[in-house]
């Protein structure tokens, strides 16, 4: 079931960079497994899935050990500055980093560590109150700051989209997120790349990739309903 699932979320990955002339290769499917067991994990991995997500620091830590060494984790949810330390070492990329002093301590752990951390800077480009991220407004300057820390990659931007019944809705966010990439490319920061947009979830990745997602996080629409909401 799950195996099946996954195969066509990357079908349908592969038709919306077919839609768009995009090479498949730039857009890479996160399973989002927050809240699944191990076994749920471990049939996706037999799809072929090769990237997951998480967004509670004491589930990745359980999670890690337990699966295969060569996926990649994605920290996808609100990271607590005393909680960097015990992650910095074991994912692939932080996508929430929506603070300087966030930045900072990420900065002094993988340096301690000897490690260069790739990030993304979340934005709240919807405007939600609910949500955490920075305001578009305050972006450009964040990343300048950020982009000085060493140990650090800025590698891009992530955006958490509204919840909306059609997908086309949030086509517009979608499409800011990555009109803000180039605007801040555009300043020719030190350190800075702005080639990953991380936007799309299981209601809109295929509108997030035709705008120019390279990392879609889909996680109901593989694995199934969450018994309970994070
Ligand atoms: C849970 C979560 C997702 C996946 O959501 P689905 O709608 O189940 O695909 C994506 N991104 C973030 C940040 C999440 O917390």
């Amino acid at each position: 079931m799950i195996a099946e699932r996954y195969r066509e979320v990357q079908e349908k990955v592969m038709q919306a960079c077919q839609r768009s002339h995009r090479n498949p290769e730039d857009v890479t499917l996160i399973a989002v497994s927050k809240t699944k067991p191990l076994e749920d994990l471990r049939q996706a991995y037999e799809a072929g899935a090769r990237d997951f997500g998480e967004n509670k620091v004491q589930e990745l830590t359980e999670k890690i050990p337990n699966l295969p060494s060569d996926i990649r984790w994605h920290m996808i949810g609100h990271l607590q500055r005393n909680k960097v330390k015990y992650i910095v070492d074991k994912v692939y990329m932080i996508h929430s980093v929506d603070s300087l002093r966030l930045a900072e301590e990420i900065s002094r752990e993988a340096i301690k560590k000897n490690l260069t951390v790739k990030i993304l800077m979340e934005v709240n480009v919807a405007q939600e109150d609910s949500k955490f991220g920075v305001p578009v407004e305050e972006a450009p300057q964040l990343a300048g700051e950020i982009a000085k820390l060493p140990g650090i990659s800025l590698e891009g931007l992530m955006t958490v989209a509204p919840y909306v019944s059609d997908a086309e809705e949030n086509r517009k966010v979608f499409s800011q997120l990555r009109q803000l990439a180039v605007d801040i490319s555009g300043k020719n920061i030190d350190n800075i790349s702005m080639n990953v947009l991380s936007m799309g979830m299981t209601g809109d990745y295929e509108v997030a990739i035709e705008e120019g997602a390279s990392l879609v996080r889909v996680g109901t629409g593989i694995f199934g309903e969450r018994s309970y909401q994070i």
